[in-house]
């Protein structure tokens, strides 16, 4: 381990144009330095350093970095050799930091819990493959049946279930010599101080995985045997898993967020699987109340468009308003597909491609939904004309883009109605703007 002081000192010294010039001929083109790329072929150089920026970049082959990145790539290195060689250039002492006894079990631990969660996903996911190619479990067939959830689908978000028993998932775990506490930590078993109990019990459960793959936690869903209605939704929270941090189906979207340029938000599991099943790929889900400034950083990451997906009842309609209200603050640009239904996970499961294709195609900008889902609902919502106009008003000023919040401003004043000016002033009324 070297310390993060030495790591800093190295970059700040260490010159591009000395790095890079100690491999490749540089001649003077400018403000810049100019070579024949080391990581192409090539008979004209393209290759350029700036000692300004302190990055090199090549223009035939795309190849750029810093000085710690020259010598990874040229040298074929990792980023702590990099730097040994780099300090060892510049002569700076490299302090390796000893790791200390409780940072080395605070590791052992997280490392500990990882596998656990890594194990217990594929112990769900096994039982519920279990049940599906057999009769022993009769009593949860019809439930993934009418749910309409897919075979492959059950294989890409490796979807699994937990039996009602209650201690299927402790006595399984505790034939592999986990420890107690650490099981525990991962909030996947409960003890009452004698005995352990699954945390989820008679739910389907759903992975959620972080962007790179890794099993951050699990969201469940609750099967009501009586009428398999869709039951709420657990989540495993625990020091691993924490729910305003990961999102539900990113890492399965992730590409295809990028390649479509945007991306679907959904509030419940299921609506982001029927949306997946639809060929929507670029389909992710956060549970109500709580996307946060790090679920919307991720989601950014690899598109600035959310398209979220609401029913028109007023859990919904309440939950999209404070979406839009925290997207947009982000400088989110945002569209909302409204569904004219209390029931949004039932109603997409009976769609086909064709009617998924025409909601997309009908998206509205969330200044228009609001508009018009506020008015409309507004004696529901328990609101009069001035407080709708409030709520919009509250939105429009958050926008941190002063061109974006003018153009809002003049569309809001052609829907309702209403001067420029006095939006303005409200605006202004508000504070800062
Ligand atoms: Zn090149």
């Amino acid at each position: 381990m070297i310390d993060q002081t030495t790591i800093d000192k190295v970059i700040d010294t260490a010159k591009i144009e000395e790095v890079v010039g100690e491999e490749v001929d540089l001649r003077k083109r400018g403000v810049n330095l100019l070579g024949l790329c080391p990581f192409h072929n090539e008979k004209t150089p393209s290759f350029t350093v700036s000692p300004a920026k302190g990055i090199f970049k090549c223009f035939g082959c795309g190849e750029a970095g810093d000085s710690v990145g020259f010598m990874m790539k040229y040298h074929r290195i990792n980023f702590l050799d990099a730097i040994k060689q780099l300090a060892n250039k510049y002569h700076i002492e490299v302090e390796e930091e000893e790791e200390t006894p409780e940072a080395a079990q605070r590791r052992k631990d997280r490392e500990a819990r990882q596998l656990i969660l890594t194990w217990t996903q594929g112990f769900y996911h096994q039982e519920l493959k279990k049940m599906q190619s057999s009769a022993a479990h009769p009593r949860f067939q019809p439930f993934l049946h009418q749910w309409g959830i897919s075979s492959d689908i059950i294989d890409t978000f490796q979807i699994g279930l937990s039996l009602s028993q209650g201690d299927t998932l402790v006595k399984a775990i505790s034939s592999k010599g986990y420890k107690k506490e650490i099981v525990e930590a991962t909030a996947l078993t409960v003890s009452d101080g004698q005995n352990s109990k699954d945390f989820f019990r008679n739910h389907i459960i759903f992975p959620i995985l972080t962007v790179a793959g890794r099993v951050a936690g699990f969201s469940g869903i609750k099967i009501n045997e009586m009428d398999s209605s869709y039951g709420f939704i657990m989540l495993s929270e625990s020091p691993s898993f924490q729910p305003e941090k990961e999102i539900l189906g990113i890492y399965q979207a992730k590409g295809d967020i990028l390649k479509k340029k945007g991306c679907h938000l959904t509030m419940h599991p299921l609506e982001m699987i029927y949306l997946y099943q639809n060929q929507l790929y670029n389909s992710v889900s956060i549970p109500r109340n709580i996307l946060s400034g790090q679920h919307i950083k991720q989601i950014v990451r690899f598109s600035n468009n959310i398209t979220l997906w609401s029913g028109d009842d007023i859990a919904s309609i309440m939950e999209t308003y404070n979406r839009i209200s925290k997207l947009i603050h982000e400088g989110v640009s945002v569209k909302v597909v409204d569904i004219n239904t209390p029931h949004l996970v039932s109603y997409l499961q009976e769609q086909r491609i064709s009617s998924f294709e025409e909601h997309v195609a009908q998206a509205k900008d969330w200044l228009f939904y609001l508009v018009k889902t506020l008015y409309k609902n507004k004696d529901t919502l328990g609101l009069d004309n001035s407080s709708v106009f409030m709520k919009i008003i509250q939105v429009i000023h958050v926008i941190p883009d002063a061109i974006v919040k003018g153009v809002y401003v003049t569309e809001l004043s052609k829907h309702i109605n209403l001067p420029e000016d006095m939006i303005w002033g409200e605006l202004q009324n508000m504070g800062t703007i």
